[in-house]
């Protein structure tokens, strides 16, 4: 009876020991799968901040570049035009200087809002370029619906009435932009495309400002025209 009892007692401990072991081994696996998500979404969060600007929660410069590629690439198999814009506040520096850098910071954002909620098809991406210039890339986009969205985009602000008494222009913020409009072809490159685009803004500068001036590309590379519209 005594040797029975030792060995019923021998695999209670067995038992209770295994099922220690495994409620142990369970809660590691629980706690490790945690580790896991907090990681995956750490990353989530890494890869956001790795592609966004931290003012304007707009696509950074570099992720810009390297999605334009992408979407050349695709005009190119598909033979669709792309419209890239560029976009740069006026007399932005007299207004910092005028109302204050962290005003400034308030500008760069209000414009970048506009930005978002006028660029919103699914082929549209706009990313904040440099300090208070911005570039926008719509796929599958010729020039008119292009020119509607720039002019979309200035009645918005224009609506605004966003003061800045220290501009040359008007007593309001102003942008100005520079499109031009590519049908990817081996002769050309997105560099080429961005070029023609600032061209353009230098241009819309140039003449006075709060304005859009027009690029479009011959086949051979030239320019085909030079198109200017006048205050918005
Ligand atoms: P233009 O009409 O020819 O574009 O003149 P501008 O004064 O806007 O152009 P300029 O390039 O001379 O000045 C741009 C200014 O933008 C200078 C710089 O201090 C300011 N800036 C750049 N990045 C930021 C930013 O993140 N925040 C603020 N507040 N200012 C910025
Ligand atoms: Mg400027
Ligand atoms: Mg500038």
């Amino acid at each position: 009876v005594v040797i029975y009892l030792f060995f019923i007692l021998m695999i209670a401990l067995m038992s209770f020991s295994l099922h220690a072991g495994l409620r142990r081994q369970k809660k590691l696996e629980q706690g490790l799968l945690e580790n896991n998500r907090e990681i995956c979404a750490l990353n989530t969060e890494l890869e956001k901040l790795s592609l966004t600007d931290s003012l304007t929660g707009l696509y950074n410069r570099r992720h810009f570049d390297e999605m334009i590629r992408h979407e050349w690439n695709r005009g190119l198999r598909s033979g669709q035009e792309i419209s890239c814009i560029l976009i740069d506040i006026d007399h932005f520096k007299k207004y910092n200087d005028y109302y204050g850098h962290q005003a400034g910071d308030k500008c760069i954002k209000t414009i970048s809002e506009l930005l978002k909620k006028t660029f919103r098809r699914a082929g549209d991406m706009v990313a904040r370029y440099g300090g208070e210039e911005f570039i926008i890339s719509m796929a599958d986009t010729g020039e008119e619906e292009a020119k509607i969205a720039i002019i979309k985009l200035q009645l918005a602000l224009k609506k605004l009435k966003f003061e800045h008494l220290a501009s040359d222009t008007d007593d309001y913020v102003t942008i100005s932009a520079g499109l031009a409009i590519y049908k990817p072809n081996k002769n050309f490159s997105v560099e080429q495309m961005i070029r023609d685009a600032d061209k353009a803004l230098y241009k819309a500068k140039e003449e006075g400002r709060n304005k859009l001036v027009v690029h479009i590309p011959e086949t051979t590379g030239s320019w085909d025209r030079v198109k200017q519209n006048n205050t918005i």
